[in-house]
């Protein structure tokens, strides 16, 4: 990247608790331009998303050498690459200078002459108020919170934690690094005095779909926490704010809370459902199929937009975004411009496909009210098209279904814009995840992509999708069925077929699940 020279070259940046929204907007600006991104594990991975496609992803787990040796390497690594003339961006989860060894850090850099900035983070206690819908100081009942270490052993030499202090602190306690010694920190907070009935929290992985959380007294607990199985990365809260939490706190009560669903649109439009999905509380994992591949002869393209210009057809209709994109992508390649649609009439065959008209300062004329299939756009398109030359650009092979009811009132002729591919990249990780039971929910947005998908499965797959483990939720009946002409159950078929009604197919479902 074009190195700014009124920023610095290092960057420690906070990437939140865990949710991808909960990084700064100064944190995502830097993350735009960085060279090399050095990041722990903890940080989510769509964060790294933000970093120039071209930019090093290194997570400090992978350097050379064991906690705590490690940060020699880590320091090396920044130094090397800052002097080097990189923008680095070290990301730390939560807050860089809480538990972080960010401090650690920057002194490295200062004694190297490096400059720096460091970007906080939101750390992972005031997460978990937000997400707990819990008080963290409360008129009432804490006029302060304490950030604590529960790594550190009370029989520890050098142990700097003043546990009889802490058991009196008046207000609420955060521990942190605390889950593995529970039963230690208990016992020195009731040594000291902490009654054994003070409310307690623990919430493990807070602010990310996968959050878990129990509550009991002080005293009971370790018992409830090994009851609910939880594990680390975890805070532990104690004190009366505990007990003024909401009974159904937000972040829990969102429709696809905690459920996982894989998404298998394309990468390159993946993106936006991915974010949908993570709002309405889902963990997704994804699976991208079908990449558009440019053509690879634009001779039958570029005579169609000759004819375009010549003013031949009286209407273009458009069956996808990415047929949009691929038109206009060319016609910008011949040096041309929309100008030579002249007065051509514009057809889209849904809202998704008439935004990519838009994001060529183009208004689709027609746009089928509801049903957005190649049925729906005949249907609607009849009335207009009768008599007149229509030209259909779409993807190198689909359905035929619009030419030939189009071809009943008007000439048609179909033009090849762009190259679709079948392949799913099959990813091991995600295959595996749905062998061990670990995705319920499969979003299917396309018959081809249907194909390509279910063309990956093996036998335990398919006996989880046939005993009902594995839900099939399909974007529209045609694509439900393609699934169930390959033997599989489909789960739900989305009423309006749209990304949003594919989502609101799975929310339905586990609605009723
Ligand atoms: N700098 C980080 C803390 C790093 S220490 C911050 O500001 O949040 C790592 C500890 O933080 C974990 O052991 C756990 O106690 C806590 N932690 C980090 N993320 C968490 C999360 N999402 N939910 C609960 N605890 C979390």
């Amino acid at each position: 990247m074009n190195p700014d020279p009124s920023e610095p070259r290092v960057f420690l940046v906070g990437a939140g608790p865990g949710s991808p929204g909960l990084m700064t907007l100064r944190g995502a600006e830097v993350l735009g331009r960085a060279d090399l991104v050095l990041y722990d594990q903890l940080v989510p991975a769509r964060l790294l998303d933000l970093a120039p496609a071209t930019a090093e992803r290194v997570c400090v787990r992978d350097l050379p050498g064991q906690h705590p040796d490690k940060y020699p390497h880590i320091h090396q690594r920044l130094i090397e690459a800052a002097t080097a003339g990189k923008t680095v961006v070290r990301l730390k989860g939560g807050d860089p200078l809480i538990f972080g060894r960010g401090g650690e850090e920057a002194e490295a850099l200062r004694a190297a002459h490096l400059p720096y900035e460091i970007v906080p983070g939101v750390t992972a206690a005031l997460a978990a108020g937000a997400v707990l819908e819990l008080p963290l100081t409360h008129r009432l009942y804490a006029s302060a919170i304490a950030l604590v270490t529960g790594h550190e052993l009370p029989n520890k030499p050098g142990n700097k934690l003043d546990w009889k202090a802490l058991a009196a602190f008046p207000g609420t306690l955060a521990i942190y690094m605390g889950i593995a010694r529970l039963p230690v920190i208990v016992n020195e907070l009731l040594k000291h005095g902490k009654p054994p009935d003070t409310p307690a929290g623990i919430v493990e992985r807070a602010s990310t779909g996968d959050q878990r959380s129990v509550f009991a007294t002080l005293g009971e607990l370790e018992d409830a926490r090994r009851n609910a199985g939880l594990e680390a990365p975890g805070l532990i809260l104690v004190g009366d704010t505990v007990a003024q939490r909401a009974p159904h706190p937000w972040f829990e009560a969102r429709p696809l809370f905690g459920r996982r669903v894989l998404v298998t649109r394309p990468a390159h439009q993946a993106a936006a459902m991915v974010k949908k999905l993570e709002h309405l509380g889902a963990v997704v994992a994804r699976m991208p199929a079908v990449e558009i591949r440019p053509l690879a002869d634009f001779a039958q393209l570029d005579r169609a937009l000759e004819q375009v210009r010549a003013g031949e057809w009286d209407w273009l209709v458009f069956t996808s975004a990415n047929g949009v994109r691929a038109f206009f992508d060319r016609l910008h390649a011949l040096d041309r411009d929309a100008r030579d649609l002249g007065r051509t009439k514009l057809a889209a065959i849904g809202p998704k496909t008439a935004d990519a008209l838009r994001e060529f300062r183009l208004r689709a004329d027609l746009v089928p009210p509801s049903t957005f299939s190649s049925e729906g756009l005949a249907e609607a398109l009849k009335p207009h098209v009768s008599g007149t030359r229509v030209l259909l650009p779409r993807a190198n092979r689909g359905r035929d279904v619009l030419r030939t009811e189009l071809s009943q009132v008007a000439t048609v002729e179909q033009v090849t814009v762009y190259e679709q591919v079948d392949a799913v990249e099959p990813d091991d990780a995600v295959l595996d995840a749905l062998r061990r039971g670990e995705i319920r929910y499969v979003t299917l947005p396309s018959p081809n992509i249907a194909r390509g998908v279910l063309a990956g499965f093996d036998e335990t797959i398919r006996g989880r999708v046939e005993r009902g483990e594995i839900r099939l939720v399909c974007i529209s009946p045609i694509t439900g069925a393609a699934v169930r002409e390959l033997g599989l159950p489909v789960a739900a078929e989305a009423t309006t077929f749209t990304e949003d009604g594919l989502i609101a197919a799975v929310v339905d479902l586990a609605r009723r699940e």
